[in-house]
């Protein structure tokens, strides 16, 4: 039998806030669901910080995220990992499905897609769909340009994404995707992925040489995430992210979806009482007992 180290076989949870601001009740609740779980089920708590947007991140909300965790006294590991120091990962990962042949660029701009989208709909005297977060699906203009008129426009240095095609890519992984919730006391259920309904998502940025989804499949991977815990607003994303990690050949890890913060109208935290961050509460006298109480896990 195989020498298994023991800590190797500890769940792995995450927490994995962008640095564009100081965390307020949302990210405290995302970041206690991860602690109150690794700790339920004996596992580790890695800190990442999600700082591929270099114009939004800013050094010092990545020190306030820092500060504010430890005030709320949440055990994370010491190592933190910054995704703007590993481009490189996400630039390999990239790489193998553009070897594949899975990635256009494409170099519509918001207005190209809406003309086409609306071009589309009188073809077909259908409405276009949405995605889960309320965009078109690209309606494929650049999927079909020539290999020659991208290459010209790319030297010519026009902006440009890059796109998966996920036609192409649900055709290597089969439409079967699934993946594993766990409820955190036991219990799991399978959940089948519909990535289709996404079209074909971004994988690079105009201004970043990656995206959000490329740069979560890879981290997790890379830090051998096995159960991640997140918002539900970002439950339809894990259907881009099971795609793109059979494509990769990485592992999918467990995932759970936790509840949002609403503010008094039941709307995602906004400029509200609510979305007040966590320094501002601490300012005016609250105390982590009180923010964990709150929010439920007293
Ligand atoms: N960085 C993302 C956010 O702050 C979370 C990523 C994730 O948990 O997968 O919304
Ligand atoms: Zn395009």
């Amino acid at each position: 039998m195989a020498f298994i180290p023991p800590d190797s076989r500890k769940p792995i949870f995450r927490f994995a806030p962008s640095p564009n601001g100081r965390l307020h009740l949302g990210h405290a609740l995302s970041a206690l669901a991860n602690e109150s779980l690794a700790e339920r089920m004996g596992g580790r708590l890695l800190l990442r910080i999600e700082d591929i947007d270099l114009t939004r991140s800013r050094p010092e909300f990545v020190a306030g995220i820092v500060a504010d965790l430890d005030w709320l006294g949440i055990p994370f590991e010491p190592d933190i990992r910054r995704q703007s120091e590993h481009f490189n990962d996400y630039a390999a990962a990239l790489g193998a499905l553009q070897e594949r042949g899975l990635v256009y660029p494409c170099f519509c701009s918001r207005q190209d897609i809406r003309a086409e989208v609306a071009q589309r709909e009188v073809e077909t005297g259908r409405p276009w769909p949405v995605d889960p977060d309320g965009a078109p699906p690209y309606p494929g203009h650049c999927r079909t340009l020539e290999p020659d008129e991208a290459t010209r426009r790319i030297t010519a240095g026009e902006p440009h994404v890059l796109r998966l095609d996920m036609a192409k890519a649900l055709a290597i992984t089969g439409n079967e995707l699934s993946y594993t919730v766990f409820d955190g006391e036991g219990g799991i259920r399978i959940v089948s992925a519909r990535p289709e309904r996404w079209g074909d998502v971004v994988l690079a940025r105009k201004d970043v040489p990656t995206s959000y989804h490329l740069a979560v499949v890879v981290d997790d991977a890379l830090q051998d995430v096995t159960h991640v815990v997140r918002g539900h607003d970002l439950e339809a994303a894990t259907d881009i992210h099971v795609v793109l990690q059979h494509l990769l050949g990485l592992p999918t890890p467990l995932y759970h979806f936790h509840r949002l913060v609403l503010d008094e109208d039941g709307r995602k935290l906004a400029k509200s009482r609510l979305s007040e961050s966590l320094a501002e509460l601490r300012a005016k006298g609250a105390r982590p007992a009180d923010i964990r109480r709150q929010l439920g896990f007293a």
